[in-house]
């Protein structure tokens, strides 16, 4: 099969494109036939270095396809099933081995391409939004880089909840697309000073909750925008990782609190992960939450994707399409 490998640590140009065999499903896991893989900045990181994984691999963390074969006891799926899943590494491939407790089965009338653009950032938003902070009537949050993946998700769950939304992005475009998104304030950080713009939005007093996945780049400020006992959710770093912290500084701003989650953690039992997919694939499927495919690239074309996404080209999901 086709897979795309990292067999040294670096940019964009170690994605290499090659033939691999088909992997063998072990005892409980399930052979899985690729329709889409999701593209995520976590890929970018594994690519990399900063995020150590054992080389050579198959990059990806994420895909949605149709189960072919059954490893030795597997009992909740069939061949044929549309199954969607994430937190597994392999997904840019034909086919991945994937063990049937992180699968999902994908609701009647979703697309495999909507499952693979759906299960990582949605689940992310999902658990961001209702769970590390749970958002509720009255809150006001700030989500940094609202037109991204997670972010663009991230505003509408955040108003599903009763929030109200600041966020902030780098260009017109992204302005226009987390507006549409449902953001109620939009601050191109960019050009103007988001801090201020919080303060002046908030009449000083600042937000509930910042969720930041810019990192080194706003960090600081993320946590000056914080209201008395406010919480900063740092979740990623697109900008670099965050310098070492004196907890102190918590104190000084108004007994803050800090916390660095990751998904992995918020989906960690059967139930949790069936719970929060069974939330954003169901809302997907009524149009209450909408996926923005930014673009499809053949899987051959995955370096392509992830040039985009680190330029800051994106808004919304990318997709590679295996057997293209
Ligand atoms: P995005 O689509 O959000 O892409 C990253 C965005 O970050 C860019 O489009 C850009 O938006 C903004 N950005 C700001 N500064 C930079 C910079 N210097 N370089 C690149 N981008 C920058 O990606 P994803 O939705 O895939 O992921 C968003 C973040 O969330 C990542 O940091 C990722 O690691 C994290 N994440 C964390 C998870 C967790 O559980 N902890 C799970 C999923 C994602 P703009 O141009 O508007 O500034």
């Amino acid at each position: 099969m086709k897979a795309v490998r990292v067999h040294r640590t670096g940019g964009p140009e170690v994605l290499s494109y090659e033939d691999v065999p088909i992997p063998e499903p072990q005892a409980g896991e399930v052979l899985v036939k690729l329709e889409a893989a999701g593209v995520n900045y976590i890929d970018t990181y594994q690519r990399s270095g900063l995020y150590r994984i054992e080389l050579p691999a198959i990059l990806g963390q994420e895909g949605a396809g149709v189960v072919v074969r059954l490893g030795a006891g597997v009992k909740n799926f069939k061949e044929g099933d549309p199954v969607a899943w994430t937190g597994v590494l392999g997904s840019y491939a034909e086919y991945a081995a994937v063990p049937e407790d992180r699968l999902v089965a994908i609701p009647s009338g979703l697309s495999a391409k909507q499952a693979a653009a759906a299960m990582l950032q949605g689940m992310t938003a999902h658990y961001l939004a209702r769970s590390t902070y749970p958002l509720k009537e009255g809150d006001i949050c700030l989500v940094h880089a609202a037109a991204g993946g997670v972010g663009l998700l991230l505003v509408q769950i955040a108003r599903m909840c009763g929030a109200t939304v600041i966020g902030t992005v780098s260009t017109a475009e992204k302005e226009a697309l987390a507006r549409e998104a449902g953001a109620h304030y939009v601050i191109r950080y960019t050009e103007t000073d988001f801090e201020a713009e919080v303060k002046r939005i908030t009449q000083g007093r600042g937000v509930q909750v910042v969720y930041d996945s810019v990192g080194r780049d706003t960090f600081e400020k993320s946590l000056d925008c914080l209201a008395l006992r406010g919480m900063l959710v740092l979740f990623g770093q697109s900008s670099g990782p965050v310098p070492p912290f004196d907890p102190q500084i918590l104190n000084r701003k108004g007994s803050l609190f800090l916390t660095r989650p990751s998904l992995g953690h918020y989906i960690a039992t059967r139930e949790e992960l069936l719970e929060r997919a069974g939330d954003v694939l169901g809302w997907v499927k009524e149009g209450r939450l909408r996926l923005r495919i930014h673009a499809e690239y053949p899987l051959s074309r995955a370096a392509e994707a992830h040039r985009d996404l680190e330029k800051r080209r994106t808004s919304g999901k990318l997709l590679l399409l295996p057997g293209q």
